[in-house]
């Protein structure tokens, strides 16, 4: 890429989250392979990020690029619409037999956020179906589902800046956050203020709808399991639905297949993403009981009101399937375990920094929590100064590799962050 390509970037392409007026550089990349990106002039970085969660099985992955080759010779796409082929029953099979039990209709969307708008739908049509029609979610603060309007009415109110947006965001019940981390005594008192919440609009709410164990990107928090074994106990005595968020936790990031299997639960309605195609191309699904998918058909509607133009994308299902087989093959386990403890040791020690707030490790997932917001730009280009691709945000540098990295390259990342946590230079006061 030559200065200019960079220069019209700048002047006439969003990223995400940026400004047109001031925009922070960005890092051009031109190929990737394993557990490394590119960049234009031969630098290589080693991914911490996955591609935000996606990138579990390293990138160029020879089985994933195969399963797109066949399939790209075969046909790339063909509606949905009255039409079925072997790649999207192929994935949908490996999707319920891997996913908890009770989950076995499977809407086939496009990207996370629309899984959590299809899920929000059911849970909405579900009730209007049952001629009792709700429309409140019950959620916690420091969620985020997306950032469709949908998903955003059900993301943290100040992260995602409902204020913005009064008025044509519905409002839904937040409860407050979960205190007691994952690994912490359980508190009884901490789901006082939920149960509160839930009792007082029980006839209001359509769906409690939550990431599982793990808050992704409105805060990398992780919440005792005990929690979905009590929401999932009031859900069923109020005949509530649950939505579990599993785009971030889904496929073994957290050590377990899905996050729900923490707590031994299963919700009525799951949404996957991200990690679904091994990070290589843009799927989601949003998996249902049998038990709401017939009450939904047998309601006013007579169908579930949802059709994306390339639902089911052929290319998109067989790569997903492949790498569905991937992690059927068990590799993952042994692998995300080895990254748990790896940075366990690593980033642990890092609690004695003066700069630090907390460190938490769970699974294949490493956060460092700042006491001062860090300064992007400087801290970003110290990171690619040092090989490594880490984009922190807000007062959190996380680690999240691929499955595959190997043990030199994760000593990279976590003596990278290490590094930077030193340096006050990269915190703003
Ligand atoms: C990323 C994410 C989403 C949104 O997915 P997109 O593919 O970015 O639309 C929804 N929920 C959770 C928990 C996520 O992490």
């Amino acid at each position: 890429m030559t200065p200019a390509d960079l220069t019209f970037d700048q002047q006439h392409i969003w990223h995400p989250y940026t400004s047109m007026t001031q925009p922070l550089p960005v890092y051009p990349v031109v190929s990737a392979a394993g557990c490394e990106l590119n960049l234009a002039d031969g630098t290589p970085l080693v991914d911490g990020m996955s591609s935000w969660w996606a990138a579990i099985h390293g990138y160029n992955h020879p089985r994933l690029n195969q399963a797109m080759k066949n399939q790209i010779d075969v046909m790339s796409h063909v509606m949905f619409g009255g039409i079925t082929h072997p790649a999207a029953v192929a994935l949908c099979r490996r999707l319920i037999a891997m996913t908890p039990d009770p989950l076995e209709c499977v809407f086939l969307a496009d990207s996370g956020s629309v899984a959590v708008e299809v899920a929000m739908k059911m849970a909405l049509q579900y009730w209007h179906a049952k001629g009792e029609p709700r429309q409140r979610f019950l959620t916690f603060r420091h969620g985020y589902h997306g950032d469709t309007f949908g998903a955003m009415s059900v993301c943290d109110p100040d992260n995602s800046m409902h204020s913005l947006w009064q008025g044509y965001l519905p409002e839904h019940l937040f409860a407050p956050a979960p205190q007691c981390g994952f690994d912490d005594e359980w508190d009884e008192m901490d789901i006082v203020p939920f149960a509160r919440l839930m009792a007082a609009h029980r006839q209001e709410i359509a769906a409690v709808i939550l990431e599982p164990v793990v808050q992704g990107a409105g805060g990398m928090r992780f919440y005792h399991p005990e929690w979905l074994k009590r929401i999932r106990r009031m859900c069923d005595r109020e005949g509530i639905l649950l939505i579990a968020d599993e785009i971030a936790t889904g496929f073994g990031r957290t050590g377990k297949l899905f996050a729900c299997e923490h707590a031994d639960i299963a919700p009525d309605i799951m949404c996957l993403g991200k990690a679904l195609t091994g990070g290589t191309m843009t799927l989601s699904a949003t998996l249902a009981t049998r038990h709401i998918a017939e009450t939904i058909s047998n309601g006013e509607a007579g169908c579930f009101m949802h059709g994306p133009t390339f639902m089911g994308n052929p290319l998109a299902c067989a790569v997903a399937a492949e790498s569905l087989a991937l992690l059927e093959e068990g590799a993952w386990r042994q692998q995300v375990k080895d990254i748990e403890h790896q940075l366990l040791a690593g980033l642990e020690p890092l609690k004695r920094c003066e700069q630090v707030a907390d460190v938490r490790v769970l699974g294949a997932i490493g956060v460092v929590e700042t006491c001062q917001p860090v300064n992007m730009a400087a801290l970003q280009a110290f990171f690619v100064e040092q090989g490594v691709w880490i984009r922190p945000f807000g007062r959190l540098i996380y680690l999240m590799p691929p499955y595959i990295i190997s043990r030199e390259q994760l000593a990279k990342l976590i003596d990278a962050v290490a590094k930077a946590v030193e340096n006050p230079a990269f915190f703003r006061n």
